[in-house]
């Protein structure tokens, strides 16, 4: 990991925004029982925001005149809030530099990936902690944790909107299982387990093109299956993408190195794969939840997209097999999992295979970045090496 000269100012008071509503809404607690004793005890001074609705830290964040007078930026909630924080930085007219202000996490809520991720990365033991004493320990790995450069990812929306992403994009059965059992939140991790049950008890394929560039280490990829078609460039018929695209006169679209234009095709050394999907995956960070260690080699830098999928004609008990077993990462040796490390990808859905060459286009699937829902539709998206700073040690 590499780390960035870090001249964190001690002085200055971190901005903490806190999720009263998150999880099972002990964020608040969290942070007067486990998290001022800690930063008092460090001379840590903090300027406390209660989120009052959805994209009220997003708006805060846009809204502050200098943020140079904070330290960092703290979150403690889930993995949603820290998605507003990433995205209200880079909303502001000062992005370029506004990104770079270091954020943090405590967990706070259901699903606490981004937390998760830092345990493991630095090697600290984490699991088999109650919420509580997770938080205070995020909280104490803060007082001496220093600003990493971590990779985010540009998303190009459908409706042309431009998202930053630190966690992982969904589609498929990780994207139903994920929306469908946030009515399940108060069980917790359990909460996946019950989604996936269910999901796989009526498993649903989606047929999708998916066009990737290849990192240069995955140059000559071939994937495991042999029924598995890839093709580059576009003699395909081209997708009539929808004529509702918004000319939303976005700056960040300069950062792009890779992307096309969204209703453009792809470049010729893209590979392009039309299929039937069950699970698909992108994840930049290594866990998506706690118990789930889905991209074993990525780290907060890495570079890379971790592109994983699994095609139609696994069977049930396969599938189910795979998806209890996630703890070690050991599910990629499947020769039934995909598995290849990306710069780019453009995922434009087609429909729900409901028989024999037949689909139902008008169920594209959910899609999920950072476990937030996004409008369903062709997207596309780009790694940004080492674009923020997360707070870590
Ligand atoms: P959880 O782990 O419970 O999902 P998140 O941090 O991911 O926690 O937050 C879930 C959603 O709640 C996010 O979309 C966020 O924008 C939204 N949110 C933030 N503050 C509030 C609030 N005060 N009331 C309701 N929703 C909120
Ligand atoms: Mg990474």
């Amino acid at each position: 990991i590499k780390k960035s000269s870090g001249c964190c100012n001690k002085l200055k008071p971190y901005l903490v925004f806190v999720n009263p509503k998150s999880g099972a809404g002990k964020a608040k607690n969290i942070y007067f029982e486990r998290v001022c004793p800690i930063f008092a005890e460090a001379n840590i001074s903090d300027t406390l925001v209660f989120t009052q609705n959805p994209n009220f830290a997003r708006e805060y964040i846009k809204s502050v005149k200098c943020l140079d007078e904070f330290a960092g930026i703290l979150v403690i909630s889930g993995d949603g809030l820290i998605h507003e924080v990433i995205n209200g930085l880079l909303e502001r007219p000062d992005w370029k530099t506004a990104i770079k202000m270091p954020f943090g996490h405590i967990p706070g809520g259901s699903a606490n990936a981004l937390s998760c991720c830092v345990g493991h990365l630095t090697k600290e033991v984490f699991k088999n902690l109650s919420l509580e004493s997770f938080a205070a320990q995020s909280a104490f790995n803060i007082t001496k944790a220093i600003p990493t450069p971590i990779d985010l990812v540009a998303f190009e929306l459908c409706d042309k909107k431009i998202v930053h992403s630190f966690l992982s994009f969904e589609w498929a059965i990780i994207a139903d299982v994920d929306l469908e059992s946030e009515k399940y939140r108060y069980l917790g991790g359990l909460r996946f387990t019950l989604g996936a049950l269910k999901r796989i008890m009526s498993l649903r394929i989606y047929r999708g093109r998916l066009s990737f560039l290849p990192t240069d280490e995955y140059i000559n990829y071939k994937p495991k299956s042999p029924s598995i078609k890839l093709t580059r460039n576009n003699n395909l018929e081209e997708i009539n993408h929808s004529n509702i695209f918004i000319e939303t006169n976005n700056e960040l679209r300069t950062n792009f190195k890779y992307l096309p234009e969204l209703d453009k095709p792809v470049p010729n050394d893209w590979l392009i794969v039309e299929d039937n999907f069950v699970l698909f995956l992108v994840m930049y960070l290594p866990l998506i939840s706690n118990d789930f260690l889905a991209a074993p080699e990525a780290t907060f830098n890495d570079g890379n997209m971790h592109l994983i999928f699994i095609k139609e004609g696994i069977t049930k008990s396969q599938l189910l097999k795979l998806l209890t077993d996630t703890e070690n990462g050991n599910y990629l040796n499947s020769d039934l999992v995909e598995y290849v490390k990306i710069k780019a990808f453009r995922l434009e859905p087609l429909g729900l295979v409901t028989g024999q060459n037949q689909v139902s286009n008008t169920n594209g699937g959910i899609m999920m970045v950072d476990g937030e829902r996004v409008p369903t539709g062709p997207i596309q998206a780009e790694i940004m090496p080492s674009m923020g700073n997360i707070l870590a040690n």
